[in-house]
């Protein structure tokens, strides 16, 4: 039975235009951060969208929560399209999905006070009674960890992690369903990354909570995913489950992101893959498959015909011309 389907989006692309016409050429250039991508996520997953820097993946964490309008495509949540929303109605759907940021000490307001950082989106979004928010807020800084003498202090009074746990408070304040993780550890010390995962995963669970979440770190999705996307020069190339994705990755571009994680036990240790060059310009990417000018096992088709992410069995979804779909195995 298949579960149900909190956010299902379809043919996504958010282009910046850019301008490089020259005094004879009136052509429009864009930068394609996300070109077409559709995915879905259930309701209390976490799927991990991972990639390197620049591949679009923070870019479409935004437009999902439309923070950013998209060029094109729908984002439905709860089978409500909500690119077809006015501002107001946004407003109101806005307390449903949330986003906690890479560098909480930026995306906190340094002139309030902890317990009026978090009080505010409960204004905005809440039918409480000053006393319930007060109350509210102490069940949350209960629930991030922190104690309740803090929600007199700045956020400079705090570390890093500390400031990472407010911000996931804040995130949880408006009472959400779907919360956009974007790189949420990566700016954390090693030894508190995995705390601060924990507490990410106990908070799901605690409120069913529905993660996207964005990283570039593989080990860190692996702890925390149930599925997993691959993000290269704004397309997907691949969508799996977890432990499908870990034990037989199938884009070459998913083997050389795998390939490259340290591997402590010196007889599981595989071979590295090195790619070639670097990420190909977003403004103008190569044709056909994006990632031919660095693919070890290109060929002519590549350079010409783009893969789209096809089925190849259940639930594992690749955009490789190497790839068989399951009717064509069978
Ligand atoms: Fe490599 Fe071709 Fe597959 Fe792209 S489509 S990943 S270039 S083999």
């Amino acid at each position: 039975m298949m579960n149900e389907r909190l956010l299902e989006i379809e043919n996504l692309k958010k282009w910046f235009p850019v301008d490089t016409a020259g005094f004879f050429s009136k052509e429009k250039s864009y930068v394609k951060a996300v070109d077409d991508i559709s995915f879905y996520i259930e309701k209390g997953e976490t799927l991990g969208l991972v990639g390197e820097s620049g591949c679009g993946k923070s870019t479409a964490g935004r437009v999902i929560l439309r923070l950013l309008e998209a060029s094109e495509g729908r984002i439905v949540i709860e089978n409500e399209d909500i690119r077809a929303l006015s501002s107001r109605e946004l407003k109101k759907r806005r307390k449903n999905m949330q986003i906690v940021f890479q560098d909480p000490y930026a995306s906190l307001n340094p002139r309030l006070k902890v317990g009026q950082i978090l009080e505010e989106p409960m204004s905005i979004h809440l039918s409480l009674s000053k006393k319930e928010r007060k109350e509210r807020v102490k069940q949350i800084m209960n629930d991030v960890g922190l104690n309740q003498s803090y929600l007199d202090r700045y956020p400079h009074e705090f570390s890093g992690g500390q400031r990472q746990r407010i911000g996931i408070a804040r995130a949880l304040a408006a009472n959400p369903k779907l919360i956009v993780m974007d790189e949420p550890v990566s700016a954390l010390d090693v030894s508190v990354q995995a705390q601060v995962l924990n507490l990410i995963q106990d908070l799901q669970e605690k409120y069913d909570l529905t993660y996207l979440f964005i990283t570039h770190n593989l080990s860190v999705v692996k702890h925390i995913s149930n599925r997993i996307a691959v993000m290269y020069l704004g397309k997907i190339v691949e969508i799996a489950d977890r432990d499908e994705f870990f034990h037989s990755p199938k884009h070459p571009y998913s083997k050389a992101l795998l390939s490259a994680i340290p591997e402590p036990d010196p007889k599981q240790r595989k071979e590295r893959i090195i790619l070639k060059g670097d990420i190909p310009s977003p403004v103008d990417p190569p044709d056909g498959c994006r990632f031919h000018t660095r693919c070890p096992y290109v060929m002519d088709t590549c350079r010409t015909k783009t893969p789209d992410l096809k089925v190849t069995n259940k639930n594992h979804f690749v955009a490789c011309h190497l790839e068989k779909t399951v009717e064509e195995i069978n």
